[in-house]
């Protein structure tokens, strides 16, 4: 029917037909947009990354990072195809507290390892925290910028997933896949505040401890329990004023780690000063790591801490998938506040909270087993 709005007589209020208008987004920065990962297939990346193609490593490394499970199972064939050729490296643990000079240090480590000793270096990162900030605190390449341009070095910022167990996992698969990619040097960054250094420890061949001179810190690293893992101590900020005290503290350790047992590598932990910044000492640390690695090698211990390493990350993986599989099943996701706010309201045991829990999980599994 026609509408009497439309007829030449209506005098109410009409609406013109619009105009086209053009897009408020100016159409250049449609180019800028953020592109989907483009998936190409198993061999594909496998093929690249044993050429040593840093894009396909690189989006290889994206595949393991990412929560999504299409992503995950490429991921997973990725890395299976991969494992053979992997191994091949030297893997370091660089750690140190916010501010001792890990990415400083990092730079200069490289470069001079890549100009003297030759061969390729990849630098990962275990940092759990960087899911708050949704990034790249470790491992930036804007943080290391000689080594950033090197086109020997792979810089990949921490995964920023999660868990300090599902970060730790990422990077893991990551040395697999760099080792496959020809990377014979892996460095692999963490903070050294809590459990990262811990996970740090258990893939990697030598642990560096980074430290400060007149901090007070001297004590805090025996406190810690992290001079127990750690292969090596150094001093970093051995420049200017700060030679005197830098030696001192260096002494400091030296006597400290006498104290401790004898490690089960059967090598003593040795103690260097250098400054990062200024590019002093750092062929010393170098020496420092080298000569462990000859020594372990040599004496059997290399390769009896990566068969050790091995188990802990099949224990690992099945811990994290059986605490992964309770904590997303929904019976439990429905009663989980329900019981913690009884165990906080002092209603339930902790213990009974969690039989609880776990009877209903397992009640389900049975279920969904008969069916
Ligand atoms: P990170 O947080 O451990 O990665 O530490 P950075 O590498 O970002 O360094 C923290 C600060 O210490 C920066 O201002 C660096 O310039 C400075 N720094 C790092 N290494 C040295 C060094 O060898 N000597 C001196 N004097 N300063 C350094």
């Amino acid at each position: 029917m026609e509408h009497p709005e439309n007829s030449i007589e209506y005098k109410g209020l009409t609406v013109n037909q619009g105009v086209e208008q053009p897009s408020i987004v100016n159409p250049y920065l449609k180019s800028f947009r953020k592109k989907r990962t483009r998936l190409f297939s198993v061999n594909e990346y496998v093929e690249g990354i044993l050429k040593g193609d840093i894009s396909m490593l690189s989006q290889a490394v994206t595949l393991v990072e990412s929560v999504l499970p299409e992503h995950q199972v490429i991921a997973q064939d990725v890395i299976e195809k991969c494992l053979p050729y992997s191994g091949n490296s030297v893997r370091i643990g660089i750690s140190g507290v916010p501010g001792a000079g890990k990415s400083t240090s990092i730079d200069s480590f490289g470069v001079h390892l890549l100009e003297n000793y030759g061969g390729k270096l990849a630098v990962l990162a275990i940092d759990p925290s960087s899911e708050k900030t949704k990034g790249s605190i470790l491992g930036d390449k804007t943080r290391m910028e000689k080594l950033s341009v090197h086109p020997n070095s792979f810089i990949r910022p921490s995964p920023s997933a999660g868990s300090l167990g599902g970060v730790a996992r990422k990077t893991r698969e990551s040395i697999i896949l760099c080792e496959a990619a020809g990377y014979n040097n892996i460095i692999v960054e963490t903070v050294g505040v809590g459990q990262s250094e811990t996970a740090c420890h258990s893939m990697v061949d030598y642990f560096l401890l980074i430290q400060l001179a007149g901090t007070g810190d001297e004590l805090q690293g025996i406190k810690r329990g992290i001079m127990e893992i750690a292969d090596g101590i150094v001093i970093n900020k051995a420049d200017g004023d700060n030679v005197e005290k830098a030696n001192l503290a260096a002494s400091h350790y030296r006597n400290a780690l006498h104290l401790f047992p004898m490690p089960e590598s059967g090598i003593l932990p040795q103690v260097r000063c250098y400054s990062g910044f200024y590019g002093l000492g750092i062929d010393g640390v170098l020496s420092m790591i080298f000569d462990y690695i000859d020594k372990v090698k040599a004496n059997g211990f290399f390769q009896y801490r990566r068969n050790e390493q091995s188990k802990y990350w099949m224990y690992e993986s099945v811990n994290e998938n059986l605490r992964n599989n309770f904590y997303y099943n929904t019976t439990v996701q429905s009663m989980l506040s329900e019981m913690s706010d009884k165990v906080l309201g002092g209603q339930i045991t902790s213990f009974v909270a969690a039989k609880k829990l776990l009877d209903a999980y397992y009640s389900e599994l049975r279920v969904n087993n008969s069916k």
